[in-house]
Protein backbone atom coordinates (compact mmCIF):
# COMPACT_ATOMS: atom_id res chain seq x y z
CA UNK A 1 0.00 0.00 0.00
CA UNK A 2 1.18 3.36 -0.65
CA UNK A 3 1.58 5.54 2.31
CA UNK A 4 0.12 9.00 2.72
CA UNK A 5 3.86 11.05 2.16
CA UNK A 6 4.39 9.20 -0.75
CA UNK A 7 1.12 10.20 -2.34
CA UNK A 8 1.67 13.58 -1.29
CA UNK A 9 5.47 13.52 -2.96
CA UNK A 10 3.85 11.41 -5.82
CA UNK A 11 0.58 13.96 -6.33
CA UNK A 12 3.22 17.26 -5.64
CA UNK A 13 5.40 16.19 -8.35
CA UNK A 14 2.15 15.46 -10.57
CA UNK A 15 1.36 19.27 -9.63
CA UNK A 16 4.72 20.72 -10.25
CA UNK A 17 4.74 19.25 -14.37
CA UNK A 18 1.36 19.99 -15.16
CA UNK A 19 2.13 23.49 -13.97
CA UNK A 20 5.42 23.95 -15.46
CA UNK A 21 4.02 21.67 -19.52
CA UNK A 22 1.29 24.40 -19.00
CA UNK A 23 3.04 27.41 -18.00
CA UNK A 24 5.04 26.98 -20.68
CA UNK A 25 2.08 26.02 -23.16
CA UNK A 26 0.43 29.36 -22.59
CA UNK A 27 3.47 31.65 -21.48
CA UNK A 28 1.93 34.62 -23.73
CA UNK A 29 -1.20 34.57 -21.76
CA UNK A 30 0.62 34.65 -18.46
CA UNK A 31 2.76 37.02 -19.07
CA UNK A 32 0.45 39.21 -20.95
CA UNK A 33 -1.81 39.08 -17.28
CA UNK A 34 0.89 39.61 -14.76
CA UNK A 35 1.94 42.67 -17.12
CA UNK A 36 -1.66 44.31 -17.01
CA UNK A 37 -3.04 43.18 -13.52
CA UNK A 38 -1.65 46.62 -11.92
CA UNK A 39 -3.84 48.03 -14.90
CA UNK A 40 -6.75 45.80 -15.51
CA UNK A 41 -9.35 44.85 -12.48
CA UNK A 42 -10.63 41.17 -13.64
CA UNK A 43 -12.90 39.62 -11.76
CA UNK A 44 -12.56 36.36 -13.70
CA UNK A 45 -9.41 36.14 -12.62
CA UNK A 46 -10.01 36.28 -9.03
CA UNK A 47 -12.65 34.07 -9.06
CA UNK A 48 -10.55 30.47 -9.69
CA UNK A 49 -7.94 31.95 -6.90
CA UNK A 50 -6.37 28.95 -5.32
CA UNK A 51 -2.81 28.77 -3.61
CA UNK A 52 -2.37 25.38 -5.23
CA UNK A 53 -3.06 26.18 -8.64
CA UNK A 54 -2.35 29.48 -8.49
CA UNK A 55 0.63 29.61 -11.21
CA UNK A 56 -1.72 28.34 -13.68
CA UNK A 57 -4.71 31.06 -13.11
CA UNK A 58 -4.35 33.23 -15.34
CA UNK A 59 -7.16 33.21 -18.34
CA UNK A 60 -6.30 32.18 -22.19
CA UNK A 61 -5.79 34.76 -23.98
CA UNK A 62 -7.45 34.37 -27.35
CA UNK A 63 -6.41 35.46 -30.56
CA UNK A 64 -8.69 34.19 -33.16
CA UNK A 65 -11.45 31.73 -33.54
CA UNK A 66 -13.79 29.88 -36.35
CA UNK A 67 -16.19 27.09 -35.90
CA UNK A 68 -15.47 25.18 -32.83
CA UNK A 69 -11.65 26.04 -32.40
CA UNK A 70 -9.71 28.86 -30.79
CA UNK A 71 -6.37 30.01 -31.28
CA UNK A 72 -4.63 31.81 -28.24
CA UNK A 73 -1.94 33.85 -28.75
CA UNK A 74 1.05 31.38 -28.67
CA UNK A 75 -0.35 29.75 -31.63
CA UNK A 76 -2.30 26.78 -29.56
CA UNK A 77 -6.01 25.15 -31.01
CA UNK A 78 -8.29 24.95 -28.65
CA UNK A 79 -11.76 22.71 -29.07
CA UNK A 80 -14.03 25.21 -27.31
CA UNK A 81 -16.88 24.19 -25.46
CA UNK A 82 -16.90 27.38 -23.61
CA UNK A 83 -18.21 28.91 -26.44
CA UNK A 84 -18.83 32.38 -25.63
CA UNK A 85 -20.58 31.69 -22.08
CA UNK A 86 -23.41 30.28 -24.37
CA UNK A 87 -23.52 32.85 -27.26
CA UNK A 88 -21.94 30.50 -30.34
CA UNK A 89 -24.90 28.69 -30.76
CA UNK A 90 -23.60 28.29 -34.52
CA UNK A 91 -19.80 28.55 -33.14
CA UNK A 92 -17.24 31.07 -33.65
CA UNK A 93 -17.94 33.72 -36.77
CA UNK A 94 -20.34 31.58 -38.79
CA UNK A 95 -20.81 33.29 -42.32
CA UNK A 96 -24.43 34.38 -42.10
CA UNK A 97 -23.50 36.77 -38.94
CA UNK A 98 -20.12 38.23 -40.11
CA UNK A 99 -21.91 38.70 -43.36
CA UNK A 100 -24.33 40.96 -41.82
CA UNK A 101 -21.87 42.37 -39.66
CA UNK A 102 -20.00 43.82 -42.47
CA UNK A 103 -22.46 44.60 -44.35
CA UNK A 104 -23.43 46.76 -41.55
CA UNK A 105 -19.87 48.35 -40.67
CA UNK A 106 -20.20 49.78 -44.06
CA UNK A 107 -22.80 51.39 -43.50
CA UNK A 108 -22.31 52.92 -40.66
CA UNK A 109 -22.94 52.80 -36.62
CA UNK A 110 -26.55 55.24 -36.50
CA UNK A 111 -27.06 55.61 -32.89
CA UNK A 112 -29.92 57.95 -31.71
CA UNK A 113 -32.00 57.50 -35.28
CA UNK A 114 -33.59 53.99 -35.64
CA UNK A 115 -31.81 51.01 -37.04
CA UNK A 116 -33.36 49.87 -40.06
CA UNK A 117 -33.79 46.19 -38.80
CA UNK A 118 -35.47 46.88 -35.52
CA UNK A 119 -39.15 46.53 -36.24
CA UNK A 120 -38.35 43.65 -38.33
CA UNK A 121 -35.90 41.96 -35.51
CA UNK A 122 -39.12 42.49 -32.63
CA UNK A 123 -41.60 41.02 -35.12
CA UNK A 124 -39.39 37.88 -35.61
CA UNK A 125 -39.07 37.26 -31.89
CA UNK A 126 -42.32 37.76 -31.12
CA UNK A 127 -43.05 35.32 -33.61
CA UNK A 128 -40.63 32.68 -32.53
CA UNK A 129 -41.14 33.34 -28.71
CA UNK A 130 -45.28 34.54 -29.06
CA UNK A 131 -44.71 37.02 -27.03
CA UNK A 132 -46.69 40.03 -28.24
CA UNK A 133 -44.37 43.01 -27.75
CA UNK A 134 -40.54 43.06 -27.46
CA UNK A 135 -37.60 45.72 -26.24
CA UNK A 136 -33.58 46.06 -26.72
CA UNK A 137 -31.24 46.40 -23.62
CA UNK A 138 -27.28 45.76 -24.10
CA UNK A 139 -27.29 43.17 -21.75
CA UNK A 140 -28.74 40.11 -20.20
CA UNK A 141 -28.96 42.60 -16.75
CA UNK A 142 -30.54 45.02 -17.64
CA UNK A 143 -32.99 42.89 -19.49
CA UNK A 144 -33.68 41.15 -16.35
CA UNK A 145 -34.11 44.77 -14.47
CA UNK A 146 -36.35 46.46 -16.73
CA UNK A 147 -38.65 43.45 -17.01
CA UNK A 148 -38.62 43.38 -13.27
CA UNK A 149 -39.29 46.99 -12.91
CA UNK A 150 -42.41 46.51 -15.15
CA UNK A 151 -44.05 44.13 -13.41
CA UNK A 152 -43.61 46.72 -10.95
CA UNK A 153 -44.78 49.30 -12.91
CA UNK A 154 -48.29 47.18 -13.65
CA UNK A 155 -49.00 45.62 -10.64
CA UNK A 156 -48.34 48.72 -8.38
CA UNK A 157 -46.53 46.35 -5.99
CA UNK A 158 -43.08 46.09 -5.03
CA UNK A 159 -41.72 42.15 -4.02
CA UNK A 160 -39.63 39.70 -6.22
CA UNK A 161 -39.73 36.36 -5.58
CA UNK A 162 -36.81 34.68 -7.14
CA UNK A 163 -35.08 30.87 -6.45
CA UNK A 164 -32.08 30.03 -5.22
CA UNK A 165 -29.18 28.65 -7.24
CA UNK A 166 -30.32 31.19 -10.43
CA UNK A 167 -28.37 33.51 -12.03
CA UNK A 168 -30.07 36.69 -13.17
CA UNK A 169 -27.08 39.20 -14.26
CA UNK A 170 -25.28 41.61 -11.51
CA UNK A 171 -28.33 44.37 -11.01
CA UNK A 172 -28.35 44.99 -7.06
CA UNK A 173 -31.77 43.86 -7.19
CA UNK A 174 -31.15 40.48 -7.84
CA UNK A 175 -28.03 39.82 -6.00
CA UNK A 176 -30.00 38.02 -3.10
CA UNK A 177 -29.40 34.88 -1.80
CA UNK A 178 -30.88 32.85 1.43
CA UNK A 179 -28.83 32.59 5.35
CA UNK A 180 -30.07 31.25 8.38
CA UNK A 181 -29.83 33.50 10.98
CA UNK A 182 -30.39 32.15 14.77
CA UNK A 183 -32.76 29.14 12.64
CA UNK A 184 -34.73 31.56 10.36
CA UNK A 185 -34.07 32.42 6.97
CA UNK A 186 -33.01 36.14 5.93
CA UNK A 187 -32.44 37.38 2.64
CA UNK A 188 -28.94 39.24 2.74
CA UNK A 189 -26.51 40.63 -0.43
CA UNK A 190 -24.53 37.61 -1.96
CA UNK A 191 -21.32 40.52 -1.63
CA UNK A 192 -20.36 43.37 0.45
CA UNK A 193 -21.18 46.89 -1.33
CA UNK A 194 -25.61 45.71 -2.04
CA UNK A 195 -27.06 47.20 0.24
CA UNK A 196 -29.63 45.33 1.88
CA UNK A 197 -32.17 47.69 1.23
CA UNK A 198 -31.69 46.63 -2.63
CA UNK A 199 -33.23 43.55 -1.78
CA UNK A 200 -35.59 44.40 0.80
CA UNK A 201 -38.16 43.17 -1.37
CA UNK A 202 -37.19 40.12 -2.59
CA UNK A 203 -37.70 36.58 -1.43
CA UNK A 204 -35.39 33.51 -2.24
CA UNK A 205 -37.34 30.18 -2.39
CA UNK A 206 -36.33 26.52 -3.07
CA UNK A 207 -36.90 25.89 -6.73
CA UNK A 208 -38.87 22.96 -7.27
CA UNK A 209 -40.25 22.95 -3.79
CA UNK A 210 -43.68 22.81 -3.65
CA UNK A 211 -43.19 24.86 -0.09
CA UNK A 212 -42.37 27.50 -2.29
CA UNK A 213 -45.98 27.86 -3.81
CA UNK A 214 -47.08 28.44 -0.23
CA UNK A 215 -45.01 31.17 0.22
CA UNK A 216 -45.91 32.81 -2.74
CA UNK A 217 -49.45 32.25 -2.32
CA UNK A 218 -49.00 34.18 1.61
CA UNK A 219 -47.13 36.96 -0.39
CA UNK A 220 -49.82 37.35 -3.28
CA UNK A 221 -50.96 40.45 -2.26
CA UNK A 222 -47.70 41.80 -2.35
CA UNK A 223 -45.56 40.33 -5.16
CA UNK A 224 -45.13 41.89 -8.10
CA UNK A 225 -43.55 38.74 -10.02
CA UNK A 226 -41.63 36.26 -9.82
CA UNK A 227 -38.85 35.69 -11.64
CA UNK A 228 -37.60 31.88 -12.89
CA UNK A 229 -34.66 30.77 -14.55
CA UNK A 230 -36.40 27.72 -15.99
CA UNK A 231 -32.96 25.44 -15.87
CA UNK A 232 -30.61 26.96 -13.46
CA UNK A 233 -27.24 26.61 -15.46
CA UNK A 234 -25.81 25.41 -12.17
CA UNK A 235 -28.48 22.89 -11.39
CA UNK A 236 -28.86 21.06 -15.29
CA UNK A 237 -30.97 18.00 -13.53
CA UNK A 238 -33.45 20.21 -11.93
CA UNK A 239 -36.00 20.51 -14.30
CA UNK A 240 -39.45 20.76 -12.31
CA UNK A 241 -41.99 21.34 -15.25
CA UNK A 242 -44.54 20.22 -13.06
CA UNK A 243 -43.58 22.80 -10.28
CA UNK A 244 -43.14 25.39 -13.64
CA UNK A 245 -46.61 24.87 -14.21
CA UNK A 246 -48.10 24.62 -11.21
CA UNK A 247 -46.11 28.62 -10.86
CA UNK A 248 -47.85 29.49 -13.87
CA UNK A 249 -51.31 28.79 -12.51
CA UNK A 250 -50.53 30.18 -9.37
CA UNK A 251 -49.84 33.62 -10.20
CA UNK A 252 -52.48 33.93 -12.81
CA UNK A 253 -54.80 33.47 -10.40
CA UNK A 254 -53.26 35.82 -7.82
CA UNK A 255 -52.21 38.57 -10.85
CA UNK A 256 -47.85 38.15 -10.42
CA UNK A 257 -46.14 38.34 -13.44
CA UNK A 258 -44.20 34.82 -13.92
CA UNK A 259 -40.88 36.26 -15.67
CA UNK A 260 -38.64 33.56 -17.31
CA UNK A 261 -35.04 34.49 -17.81
CA UNK A 262 -34.44 33.09 -20.80
CA UNK A 263 -30.65 34.26 -21.17
CA UNK A 264 -29.32 30.24 -21.55
CA UNK A 265 -32.41 28.50 -22.61
CA UNK A 266 -33.90 31.00 -25.43
CA UNK A 267 -33.53 29.86 -28.75
CA UNK A 268 -31.62 26.76 -27.44
CA UNK A 269 -33.56 24.48 -26.07
CA UNK A 270 -36.39 25.30 -28.57
CA UNK A 271 -37.12 27.81 -30.53
CA UNK A 272 -39.91 29.29 -28.88
CA UNK A 273 -37.56 28.49 -25.67
CA UNK A 274 -38.45 27.45 -22.30
CA UNK A 275 -41.54 28.26 -22.14
CA UNK A 276 -42.14 25.99 -25.50
CA UNK A 277 -40.66 23.32 -23.70
CA UNK A 278 -42.74 23.42 -20.72
CA UNK A 279 -45.99 24.19 -22.49
CA UNK A 280 -46.23 27.30 -20.24
CA UNK A 281 -46.60 31.39 -21.51
CA UNK A 282 -45.22 33.47 -19.43
CA UNK A 283 -46.03 37.83 -18.60
CA UNK A 284 -42.47 38.36 -19.51
CA UNK A 285 -39.47 36.95 -21.19
CA UNK A 286 -35.54 37.69 -21.07
CA UNK A 287 -33.39 37.02 -23.70
CA UNK A 288 -29.56 37.63 -24.76
CA UNK A 289 -26.77 35.76 -25.87
CA UNK A 290 -27.03 33.43 -28.68
CA UNK A 291 -30.04 35.97 -30.12
CA UNK A 292 -27.32 38.94 -30.25
CA UNK A 293 -24.85 36.48 -32.23
CA UNK A 294 -21.83 37.61 -30.38
CA UNK A 295 -22.56 41.00 -29.82
CA UNK A 296 -24.21 42.64 -26.32
CA UNK A 297 -27.62 42.27 -26.56
CA UNK A 298 -30.90 42.18 -24.03
CA UNK A 299 -33.90 41.66 -24.59
CA UNK A 300 -37.33 41.96 -22.71
CA UNK A 301 -40.54 40.59 -23.99
CA UNK A 302 -43.75 40.01 -22.94
CA UNK A 303 -47.55 40.46 -23.21
CA UNK A 304 -48.10 43.58 -24.20
CA UNK A 305 -49.85 44.98 -21.15
CA UNK A 306 -46.58 44.51 -18.91
CA UNK A 307 -44.54 45.45 -21.97
CA UNK A 308 -46.57 48.92 -22.34
CA UNK A 309 -45.11 50.34 -19.33
CA UNK A 310 -42.36 51.39 -21.40
CA UNK A 311 -44.20 53.27 -24.21
CA UNK A 312 -47.82 53.28 -22.97
CA UNK A 313 -48.79 50.72 -25.74
CA UNK A 314 -50.34 50.88 -29.37
CA UNK A 315 -51.49 53.53 -31.04
CA UNK A 316 -52.88 54.72 -34.77
CA UNK A 317 -52.33 58.00 -37.00
CA UNK A 318 -55.13 59.53 -38.60
CA UNK A 319 -57.61 58.87 -35.56
CA UNK A 320 -57.75 60.20 -31.52
CA UNK A 321 -55.70 57.06 -30.38
CA UNK A 322 -52.70 57.74 -27.74
CA UNK A 323 -50.13 56.26 -25.32
CA UNK A 324 -52.78 55.25 -22.47
CA UNK A 325 -50.48 52.89 -20.31
CA UNK A 326 -48.97 54.02 -17.50
CA UNK A 327 -45.04 53.95 -17.90
CA UNK A 328 -41.92 53.34 -16.39
CA UNK A 329 -38.59 54.90 -17.59
CA UNK A 330 -36.22 52.89 -19.47
CA UNK A 331 -33.42 54.20 -21.44
CA UNK A 332 -30.06 53.48 -22.88
CA UNK A 333 -27.48 55.33 -25.44
CA UNK A 334 -26.63 51.98 -26.91
CA UNK A 335 -29.65 49.93 -26.82
CA UNK A 336 -30.99 49.09 -30.43
CA UNK A 337 -27.34 49.13 -31.32
CA UNK A 338 -26.80 48.46 -35.57
CA UNK A 339 -24.41 45.97 -34.68
CA UNK A 340 -26.59 44.08 -32.36
CA UNK A 341 -29.59 44.43 -34.48
CA UNK A 342 -27.76 43.25 -37.70
CA UNK A 343 -26.56 40.26 -36.30
CA UNK A 344 -29.70 39.27 -34.38
CA UNK A 345 -31.49 39.66 -37.44
CA UNK A 346 -29.28 37.22 -39.18
CA UNK A 347 -29.46 34.43 -36.24
CA UNK A 348 -33.05 34.74 -36.14
CA UNK A 349 -33.71 34.54 -40.02
CA UNK A 350 -31.05 31.58 -39.28
CA UNK A 351 -33.46 29.84 -36.52
CA UNK A 352 -36.83 30.43 -38.52
CA UNK A 353 -35.62 29.19 -41.79
CA UNK A 354 -34.29 25.85 -40.04
CA UNK A 355 -37.33 25.24 -37.83
CA UNK A 356 -37.34 23.24 -34.85
CA UNK A 357 -34.88 20.41 -36.53
CA UNK A 358 -31.82 22.66 -35.30
CA UNK A 359 -32.25 22.60 -31.35
CA UNK A 360 -33.23 18.92 -31.96
CA UNK A 361 -30.63 17.60 -33.84
CA UNK A 362 -27.94 19.36 -31.31
CA UNK A 363 -29.74 18.61 -28.25
CA UNK A 364 -29.67 14.94 -29.23
CA UNK A 365 -26.10 15.50 -29.67
CA UNK A 366 -25.50 16.56 -26.70
CA UNK A 367 -27.42 14.07 -24.89
CA UNK A 368 -25.89 11.09 -26.89
CA UNK A 369 -22.26 12.61 -25.95
CA UNK A 370 -22.97 13.23 -22.02
CA UNK A 371 -24.38 9.48 -22.20
CA UNK A 372 -20.92 8.09 -24.00
CA UNK A 373 -18.71 10.02 -21.31
CA UNK A 374 -20.82 9.03 -18.54
CA UNK A 375 -20.35 5.43 -19.26
CA UNK A 376 -16.59 5.97 -19.53
CA UNK A 377 -16.10 7.22 -16.21
CA UNK A 378 -18.73 4.98 -14.86
CA UNK A 379 -16.39 1.99 -16.68
CA UNK A 380 -13.51 3.65 -14.83
CA UNK A 381 -14.92 4.49 -11.53
CA UNK A 382 -14.46 8.10 -12.04
CA UNK A 383 -16.52 9.61 -9.09
CA UNK A 384 -17.87 11.91 -11.84
CA UNK A 385 -21.26 12.40 -13.91
CA UNK A 386 -22.47 14.63 -16.10
CA UNK A 387 -25.93 16.35 -17.24
CA UNK A 388 -27.66 18.20 -19.61
CA UNK A 389 -30.67 20.73 -21.11
CA UNK A 390 -30.43 21.10 -24.60
CA UNK A 391 -26.66 22.29 -25.60
CA UNK A 392 -25.40 22.68 -21.95
CA UNK A 393 -23.73 20.00 -19.95
CA UNK A 394 -22.39 20.22 -16.83
CA UNK A 395 -22.09 18.16 -13.20
CA UNK A 396 -24.66 16.51 -12.15
CA UNK A 397 -24.90 16.69 -9.02
CA UNK A 398 -27.20 14.22 -7.82
CA UNK A 399 -24.82 11.65 -8.55
CA UNK A 400 -21.42 13.33 -7.33
CA UNK A 401 -20.69 13.60 -3.45
CA UNK A 402 -17.82 15.57 -3.69
CA UNK A 403 -15.33 17.65 -5.92
CA UNK A 404 -11.60 16.00 -4.93
CA UNK A 405 -8.35 17.56 -6.00
CA UNK A 406 -8.13 15.20 -9.12
CA UNK A 407 -11.09 16.20 -10.34
CA UNK A 408 -10.54 20.20 -9.82
CA UNK A 409 -7.78 19.42 -11.72
CA UNK A 410 -9.18 18.25 -14.25
CA UNK A 411 -9.95 21.26 -16.64
CA UNK A 412 -6.26 22.32 -16.35
CA UNK A 413 -5.20 18.65 -17.90
CA UNK A 414 -7.88 19.49 -20.85
CA UNK A 415 -6.83 22.93 -21.31
CA UNK A 416 -3.08 21.80 -21.37
CA UNK A 417 -4.45 19.17 -24.20
CA UNK A 418 -6.31 21.78 -26.63
CA UNK A 419 -9.93 21.69 -24.49
CA UNK A 420 -11.67 24.69 -23.17
CA UNK A 421 -14.73 24.28 -21.16
CA UNK A 422 -17.53 26.33 -19.04
CA UNK A 423 -16.28 25.39 -15.77
CA UNK A 424 -17.01 21.75 -15.67
CA UNK A 425 -19.00 21.48 -18.34
CA UNK A 426 -19.84 23.40 -21.52
CA UNK A 427 -21.93 24.07 -24.41
CA UNK A 428 -22.57 21.82 -27.73
CA UNK A 429 -22.88 24.46 -31.10
CA UNK A 430 -23.62 23.02 -34.39
CA UNK A 431 -20.01 24.07 -35.23
CA UNK A 432 -19.08 20.45 -33.45
CA UNK A 433 -18.22 17.64 -35.71
CA UNK A 434 -17.85 13.88 -34.37
CA UNK A 435 -14.25 14.01 -34.22
CA UNK A 436 -14.50 17.35 -31.80
CA UNK A 437 -16.76 15.38 -29.67
CA UNK A 438 -13.89 12.24 -30.08
CA UNK A 439 -10.58 14.44 -28.95
CA UNK A 440 -12.86 15.62 -25.79
CA UNK A 441 -13.60 12.06 -25.02
CA UNK A 442 -9.91 10.78 -25.53
CA UNK A 443 -8.53 13.93 -24.08
CA UNK A 444 -10.57 13.19 -21.03
CA UNK A 445 -9.73 9.61 -20.45
CA UNK A 446 -6.31 10.44 -21.03
CA UNK A 447 -6.28 12.83 -18.28
CA UNK A 448 -7.70 10.75 -16.04
CA UNK A 449 -5.17 8.57 -16.79
CA UNK A 450 -2.26 11.12 -15.99
CA UNK A 451 -3.78 12.08 -12.60
CA UNK A 452 -4.11 8.55 -11.16
CA UNK A 453 -0.35 8.29 -12.52
CA UNK A 454 -0.08 11.15 -10.47
CA UNK A 455 -1.68 9.88 -7.47
CA UNK A 456 -4.98 11.66 -7.91
CA UNK A 457 -8.41 10.17 -8.42
CA UNK A 458 -7.49 6.21 -6.67
CA UNK A 459 -8.99 5.31 -3.66
CA UNK A 460 -6.08 5.68 -1.76
CA UNK A 461 -5.01 9.08 -2.63
CA UNK A 462 -8.94 10.53 -2.24
CA UNK A 463 -8.50 9.27 1.26
CA UNK A 464 -5.38 11.51 1.36
CA UNK A 465 -7.25 14.43 -0.17
CA UNK A 466 -9.97 14.40 1.75
CA UNK A 467 -8.14 14.92 4.95
N1 LIG B 1 -29.67 35.63 -16.69
C1 LIG B 1 -29.10 34.43 -16.89
C2 LIG B 1 -29.91 33.19 -16.75
C3 LIG B 1 -27.75 34.35 -17.27
O1 LIG B 1 -27.18 33.16 -17.45
C4 LIG B 1 -27.03 35.56 -17.42
C5 LIG B 1 -25.61 35.51 -17.80
O2 LIG B 1 -24.95 34.51 -17.83
C6 LIG B 1 -27.68 36.77 -17.19
C7 LIG B 1 -29.00 36.78 -16.83
C8 LIG B 1 -26.93 38.06 -17.33
O3 LIG B 1 -26.68 38.31 -18.68
P1 LIG B 1 -25.48 39.29 -19.07
O4 LIG B 1 -24.22 38.62 -18.66
O5 LIG B 1 -25.62 39.46 -20.56
O6 LIG B 1 -25.70 40.57 -18.33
Amino acid sequence: MISKSNIKIHQNQHLEMLIARYNERTKTSKKLTQTYRQFLADPRVQNGFNLTTKEMCYPIIGKSSKGSKIWDIDGNQYVDFMMGLGVNLFGHNPPFIKEALEEQLEKGIQLGPQSEYVGEVAEMISSLTGMERVAFANSGTEAVMTAIRLARTLTGRNKIALFSGSYHGHFDGTLAKAKIVDGNSQVVPIAPGIPSNFIEDVLVLDYGNPQSLEVIKAHENQLAGVLVEPVQSNMLHLQPKAFIQQLRHLTTASGIALIFDEMITGFRIHPGGAQAWFDVEADLATYGKIVGGGMPIGIIAGKAIYMNGIDGGVWNYGDSSCPEAKTTFVAGTFCKHPLAIAAARAVLKYIKAQGAGLQQELNQRTLQFVEALNTYFEKDEVPFRLTNFASLFGPDYTKISEFSQGLSLLPYHLLDRGIILRGSGGYLSTAHSDEDLDYMINAIKDSIKELREGGFLGSESDKYTKT
